[in-house]
């Protein structure tokens, strides 16, 4: 279904489905021998999503030995994308764990679907997290996380809103203090936004910043919405959509999801904020933590940059 100005969703539908999709990927890396995280939670959020029977993907060792006889150039696009949410997910702990040892005690995670960080990570004994995004998918988020009988390892408020609208308002009336220093996540969120939104967006975020605040976010670069690497990714969502249908799971259309529009450059954006911006391009990042895609098997990997600022103090 096209996207519209003011579209909602719960968790499996529309553009909720693809924090489902993160979720799944973040479940497989907890259980490798050799993974960047833990992340236990990853696997009650799928358990919750399959017994309320909403639609997921189920690329499990199982599916994918026997793709592997089949169709082995979708079994290394499917692991090329776990490879990239696994590293995108290691970079924003490594953020976040930095600013926290930096003396940062106040994070806001914008778009943060099934992300368990708060549950995670180790925060300071003071600090207060704020999660914001659609209020259907943190009420699936907080049941869930209830019902399993698990607390959150830090003040955990959650501010269910959609971003296209005065998020920094209820934001605020939840406490949020624009006189601190925040780290601010933006992950997995950009291409679901408009470019206008997007904007305002970032306005907002910057008038919230005091000095000392910082910024980490998986920005799409220019060539992400060039009609060739669109098609590419369309190609392959469509593949492995069609393979996942036939095996008796379902992925979200993801590239349907996206506003196809030009956007400014993030880090240019910062930088003319008065930020200091670091960008790294997202083969590197795959690098830095040992899983880098081959050219040939990176459909599922999207073109994006990981940029950091920080405003100085
Ligand atoms: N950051 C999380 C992660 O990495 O697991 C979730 C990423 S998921 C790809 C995209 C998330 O963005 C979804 O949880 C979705 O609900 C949220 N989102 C997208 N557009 C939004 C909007 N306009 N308002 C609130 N949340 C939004």
């Amino acid at each position: 279904m096209a996207r519209t100005a003011d579209d909602t969703w719960g968790v499996g539908e529309s553009v909720g489905a693809t924090a489902v999709g993160a979720a799944e990927w973040r479940a497989r890396e907890n259980v490798r021998p050799d993974r960047l995280f833990a992340d236990p939670y990853a696997q009650v959020f799928l358990d919750a999503v399959a017994a309320r029977k909403i639609p997921n993907s189920q690329f499990t060792e199982e599916l994918m030995a026997r793709l592997q006889e089949t169709d082995p150039h979708i079994v290394r696009g499917v692991r090329a994308q776990q490879d990239f949410v696994a590293a995108r997910t290691k970079w924003f702990d490594d953020f976040f764990t930095a600013a926290t040892a930096s003396g940062i005690r106040q994070a806001v995670i914008l778009a943060a679907g099934l992300d368990a960080r708060a549950w995670r990570l180790q925060w300071r004994p003071d600090a207060v997290v704020y999660e914001i995004d659609q209020p259907k998918v943190l009420e699936f988020k907080d049941e869930t996380l209830r019902i399993y009988g698990v607390e959150p390892a830090v003040r955990r408020v959650s501010i269910p809103i959609d971003l296209r609208t005065d998020w920094p308002k209820a934001l605020r009336e939840a406490g949020f203090d624009p006189t601190l220093s925040t780290a601010w996540s933006v992950e997995g969120l950009l291409a679901y936004l408009p470019a206008s939104a997007q904007e305002l967006l970032l306005d907002r975020l910057h008038a919230l910043s005091a000095p000392g605040s910082r910024i980490a976010v998986d920005a799409l670069d220019a060539a992400f919405f060039l009609p060739e690497n669109l098609t590419r990714l369309g190609s392959f969502f469509v593949e492995i959509r069609a393979v996942m249908i036939r095996n008796g799971g379902d992925l979200p259309d993801t590239p349907n999801l996206f506003f196809d529009e030009e956007r400014t450059e993030l880090a240019d954006w910062l930088r003319q904020h008065g930020w200091q911006a670091d960008e790294l391009e997202v083969h590197d990042v795959m690098a830095r933590y040992r899983r880098r895609a081959s050219e040939e098997d990176d459909a599922g990997v999207p073109h994006c940059v990981m940029v950091e600022g920080r405003l100085p103090l």
